[in-house]
């Protein structure tokens, strides 16, 4: 039974991430998406908010659920019984900083492997700083981010 964690802000949550949970969802026989609570930024939606729509968005996975967690993603992924780490590498300037967090990952915690799936194409430029970035000159973001994410950024930036 292989359980992972798939750790993020999803400050929005985008249809990028989407493609990543639905992926690895078919890979894994349980995955843990996990909305980091202080991650230092100043986010646009709260944590509730995050959570709301992730479990609106992935409601169609049955082996997908949400979660929070505080403090290193591999303690939270040990609480959880979780030995792979799922991310997602957009293009070459990902892989530095993916590669440096998979293998402090690593060294804290040897059991815990980092599992990468390249982004499909059409979303390899896509983050939620664009999202929130397009949203917020009252822009379509409809080809982005799942109808749910559309409607609370519209109530945001009206
Ligand atoms: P963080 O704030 O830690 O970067 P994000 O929520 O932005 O967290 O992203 C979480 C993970 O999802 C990261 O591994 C990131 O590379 C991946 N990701 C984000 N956007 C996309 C995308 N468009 N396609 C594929 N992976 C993505």
């Amino acid at each position: 039974m292989v359980k992972a964690v798939y750790p993020g802000s999803f400050d929005p949550v985008t249809y990028g991430h989407l493609d990543i949970i639905e992926r690895a969802s078919k890979v894994v026989d349980e995955l843990i998406v996990a909305v980091l609570v202080n991650s230092g930024k100043n986010p646009l939606f709260s944590m509730e908010e995050r959570v709301e729509m992730l479990k609106e968005a992935t409601r169609e996975f049955s082996n997908v659920r949400i979660e929070t967690f505080q403090g290193l993603t591999v303690d939270f992924a040990r609480e959880m019984g979780a030995k792979v780490m799922v991310r997602g590498l957009r293009a070459v300037s990902d892989f530095e900083s993916e590669m440096q967090i998979a293998q402090t990952n690593h060294s804290l915690n040897p059991d815990i492997d980092t599992m990468f799936f390249t982004t499909s194409l059409e979303y390899a430029f896509l983050s939620s700083t664009i999202v929130r970035e397009v949203a917020s000159y009252g822009s379509d973001v409809s080809q982005f981010v799942p109808p749910v994410v559309e409607e609370r950024l519209k109530l945001k930036y009206q």
